[in-house]
């Protein structure tokens, strides 16, 4: 007798964020060498960057609340280069430049609930590249995102490709069935469902990377010609994350300037931040971030201050001393800086967002496109 409803996010090429594919760019001698100029954080070799990273949570208390994790699943990369030793040892290494975001996210369990309560993951194949490849009653650890990856012959300048997962979620029409709705859709994140979204709360999702690039599979620098296979993971990890894909990115982007308009992001860059596209900041910022749309060969890209601020705008709780103001510097300072300059603005972070307004221009097309439908199709009664 009861009545039930599915709610389909259906994963299609059509709505894939356009921006998502990294390119790659051959190195220019000079263009190489610029990019290490003045970024002095940049350089740092990434265990040492991780350990900054640690000591900072020890010291600002940041362990005692949860830190998203990322799970990589292999399960279809049977076969494919990132299958190997290397390339998870650099996916893992990858995902640390996000686990120091705060969020607390939903266990997802469809033992939990009822029938016909339950749901289904909904991914591009990372290795077939096949569309809306489903995944039945995935159970998703709280806090955790699953990232299914694989690889692929993606062409010669594309580097990798990524997105959010897709989901299918049958409910009955009753308070047990509507919060299992929405809790897998958002895990808590209910900003999500505002207009304009501020909040984002994946299960998860997938990255696909080019079989047939000249990757650099070693922790170190990449050699000249060589794509450096931990930039590109760090890259498209921002798109499973939000960028280009989330509503509560697109909702603060102005059209009309091509610029994104989130107050973090406008507090690094001292301005409405050029976009190169709909999923990623302009290619002429200096220091140049890991989520504009190319990778030069043989250069090696970590998270920017931009890159964390766009993330801090499209809802995860990102930590204040990775989103400095433009006049307090890059991330080069010790602990005790760090310290007070996180006891200091912290505070005013819940308001932030609530002070934004909504961006002057809506793009119609992009709207067209929303990965994400609001509307809940009831489908047997
Ligand atoms: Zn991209």
């Amino acid at each position: 007798m009861h009545s039930e409803g599915v709610s389909e996010n259906p994963l299609g090429a059509s709505e894939l964020p356009p921006g998502c594919r990294l390119r790659i760019v051959q190195a220019h001698p000079i263009r190489g060498l610029e990019i290490w100029e003045g970024t002095m954080g940049r350089r740092l070799p990434v265990y040492a960057r991780a350990s900054m990273l640690t000591l900072a949570l020890l010291l600002t208390g940041g362990v005692a609340r949860a830190t998203v994790s990322v799970q990589f699943n292999y399960d279809y990369a049977t076969g494919t280069f990132v299958d190997d030793p290397a390339a998870r040892a650099l996916l893992d290494l990858a995902a640390l430049q996000y686990t120091p975001l705060l969020d607390t996210l939903a266990e997802i369990d469809p033992a939990s609930v009822p029938a016909p309560n339950s749901w289904s993951a909904r991914i591009r194949q990372p290795t077939t590249g096949v569309d809306n490849f489903t995944i039945a009653d995935l159970f998703v650890p709280a806090d955790t995102l699953i990232i299914y990856v694989g690889a692929r012959d993606l062409g010669s300048s594309v580097l990798g490709e990524a997105g959010p997962g897709g989901h299918s979620i049958t409910y009955s029409s009753n308070p047990v069935g509507n919060a299992w709705r929405d809790l897998v859709d958002a895990r808590g994140e209910i900003g999500e469902f505002d207009s304009p979204a501020t909040d984002f709360g994946p299960w998860g999702g997938w990255i696909s990377f080019d079989s047939d690039a000249n990757w650099n599979l070693a922790a170190g620098l990449p050699a000249p010609g060589q794509a450096d296979f931990l930039s590109v993971a760090i890259h498209e990890l921002g798109h499973v994350f939000g960028y280009g894909s989330a509503d509560s990115w697109f909702d603060q982007i102005d059209s009309g300037n091509g610029t994104f308009l989130g107050d973090a992001s406008q507090g690094v860059y001292g301005a409405p931040v050029p976009l190169a596209d709909s999923g990623h900041w302009s290619n002429a910022l200096n220091p140049e971030p890991a989520l504009d749309p190319s990778l030069t060969t043989g250069t090696r890209k970590l998270l920017t201050s931009l890159d964390y601020a766009g993330l801090l705008d499209i809802g995860w709780d990102v930590p204040l001393y990775l989103v400095p103001e433009p006049d307090t510097g890059v991330l080069v300072t010790m602990g005790l800086v760090l310290l007070i300059g996180v006891a200091s603005t912290r505070r005013s972070v819940p308001h932030r967002r609530a002070e934004r307004p909504p961006p002057p221009h809506h793009d119609a097309a992009r709207r067209h496109g929303r990965r994400r439908s609001r509307g809940w199709t009831p489908a047997r009664g």
